[in-house]
């Protein structure tokens, strides 16, 4: 508005002059005319440079605004130093990086700003700074008025004349990558968890092996019934539960795929529910009715989300309280809510009186590594949710604040009923006839072994390792006293393994009938064994019934045989 004014001013200022120039035109000379002249052109020359300028000053000072908001709007925190490291400009993003509005942070050093343990490193890290000639960097943490410190990257390029430099930052968050890494750590450090967990399973179930099979021994020598007798009942008992317990360690260790099978989930649940509420102030609320479906579960996999979530519920009433761990049968049509296929589910609910959990922690919970505690993993419900996933199954949470929390599991029910526990029914003994050969590195385990085959009725010839067996597998086919089972041990350190002797068997007899038996739960041999061309699988530890029921299916009983 403003120049339009000053327009029409000059035009009125122009005519008036026209105007005068036409009245002088009769008196001036030809000359001065001319002068008259070339000054009119120079100024609307002026005028029209005039207005260049204007056009231009109107073009830098759009490019200038879309420079700031660039500055303003870039993903990084973008900051100008002094020499003493004071903030002479800082963008938006700095700001809120920091959580400071901009102009709190102009004129104070960034120092300030910088997390106490690395006020030192940010001091040498500026004064290195001006002399790299390609700038530096640095991992730093900020404080900020709110919240935890901010994990961020600064990095340096310094400019001006070396008696005053001016450093330039730029502040990139790193929140995401520290996150990142801490996982890794910690996966790492589950990782080698599980690989002890697993080596110490696997000489545990060697030692539970000769301790199972010398008291099968044992029992043997005395009269059903005597109080030595069910003594060593109770230590045969004992010895199970010691191998459930490595299995156990080793579903926590590694996860791992489950082996299923049909499972009474209420004496499960409540086994596993027991162990952390042992010396608890809790009062534990059980309800599972008799008819409840089995379902198809992994026993030890089930046990640990049991546990974990009865650890939580724990945890959340400190002081003590009740918990609630119910059983039902459920059976889901199609396009229902837990988007499961149709069918037949058992459900399990274990509910707290805690404080229970706020909307923004709930959807919080099952991201692994998440945890509200001073000392949690943020595991549990992560593992074992992908437990429950890995069923066919879903985990739920139903919870508010000041109502407590209820989890839920939805298994799926199995097609077969569940069998009674082992150690409650011991296999029947079935004696048997022929040569078994016996391959494993552990000596303790390869006598047991042999004493239990002669208490069955077999003569045991034994190998330490792949090599010999096959040696003596071969020598006695040629001299006509041919074995009618294997047994190898998986892995043999230093030796000929399972795995391999097995192949090379199978090279020089086709026919030859072979039992797997690791120290190691869940290996692809011996959850796949057929595929390997075992004939059976025999996790180490087994007593004397579990061998005898083994080698019975797998030959003729003496009675059957021709001749
Ligand atoms: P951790 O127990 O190591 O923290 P979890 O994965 O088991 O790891 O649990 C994650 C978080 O979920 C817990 O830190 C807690 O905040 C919340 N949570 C789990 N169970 C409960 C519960 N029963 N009551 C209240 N909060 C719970």
């Amino acid at each position: 508005m403003e120049r339009e004014e000053q327009q029409q001013l000059r035009r009125r200022a122009e005519e008036k002059l026209d105007r005068k120039i036409d009245h002088l035109k009769d008196k001036l000379d030809d000359d001065s005319l001319r002068l008259l002249h070339e000054l009119k052109v120079h100024q609307i020359e002026l005028e029209m440079q005039n207005e260049e300028l204007r056009r231009v000053q109107i073009e830098l000072e759009q490019a200038r605004d879309r420079y700031v908001d660039l500055f303003d709007s870039s993903p990084v925190g973008l900051l100008t130093l002094d020499r003493n490291g004071v903030v002479l400009e800082a963008n938006r993003t700095a700001g809120e990086l920091i959580g400071r509005e901009r102009d709190h942070l102009l004129g104070v050093p960034l120092r300030v700003r910088v997390e106490e343990r690395d006020k030192e490193l940010f001091a040498q890290f500026l004064a290195r700074c001006g002399r790299q000639p390609g700038g530096d960097a640095i991992e730093l943490g900020l404080q900020r008025p709110e919240g935890p410190a901010l994990d961020v990257r600064i990095e340096c390029q310094t400019t001006g004349p070396a008696e005053r430099p001016e450093h330039r930052l730029a502040l990139i968050d790193i929140t995401e990558k520290k996150k990142l890494e801490k996982r890794e750590i910690q996966t790492q450090k589950i990782e080698s968890l599980g690989v002890m967990a697993g080596g110490i399973a696997h000489d545990f179930n060697n030692l539970l092996t000769a301790m199972l099979g010398n008291i099968s021994l044992a029992r043997m020598f005395m009269d059903h019934g005597t109080p030595s007798a069910e003594k060593m009942e109770m230590a045969e008992r004992a010895a199970l539960r010691a191998r459930d317990l490595t299995q156990r360690l080793l579903t926590f260790a590694r996860g791992g795929e489950p082996l299923k099978k049909p499972v009474a989930v209420g004496e499960l649940v409540r086994e596993a529910a027991g162990l952390p509420l042992r010396g608890a102030p809790h009062r534990l609320e059980f309800d599972f009715p008799p008819q409840l479906w089995p379902a198809a579960a992994d026993t030890g996999q089930l046990g640990q989300v049991v546990q974990n979530l009865v650890i939580n519920a724990i945890q959340a009433m400190p002081g003590g309280g009740e918990i609630e761990i119910w059983g039902r049968n459920l059976e889901l049509a199609a396009d229902n809510v837990l988007g499961l296929p149709p069918g037949r589910y058992v459900r399990i609910a274990v509910r707290d009186q805690g404080p229970g959990i706020g909307p923004e922690v709930l959807e919080k919970i099952f991201d692994p590594y998440f945890t509200t505690k001073n000392e949690g993993s943020g595991l549990g419900l992560a593992v074992s949710r992908s437990i429950v996933e890995r069923h066919g199954g879903r985990l739920t949470v139903d919870s508010a604040p000041g109502r407590g929390a209820r989890f839920e599991i939805y298994l799926p029910a199995a097609e077969a009923e569940a069998p009674a526990p082992a150690m409650e029914a011991p296999a029947a003994i079935e004696p048997g006839e022929g040569r078994v050969l016996v391959m494993d590195d552990e000596e303790m385990v390869r006598e047991v072994l042999a004493e239990l085959l002669h208490a069955l009725g077999y003569q045991a010839v034994t190998a330490s390792d792949g090599k010999e067996a096959l040696r003596l597998y071969e020598e006695a086919r040629r001299e006509g006293r041919p074995f009618v089972a294997v047994i190898l041990d998986l892995v043999v350190p230093g030796g000929m393994g399972g795995e391999e002797t097995m192949q090379k068997l199978q090279e020089l007899d086709p026919a030859v009938k072979a039992i797997v038996s690791s120290g190691y739960s869940d290996t692809p041999v011996g959850r796949d064994y057929r595929r390997y061309g075992f004939a059976a699988s025999l996790p180490k530890p087994y007593n004397l019934g579990q061998l005898s029921q083994v080698l019975h299916e797998l030959l003729p009983a003496p009675a059957e045989q021709p001749g």
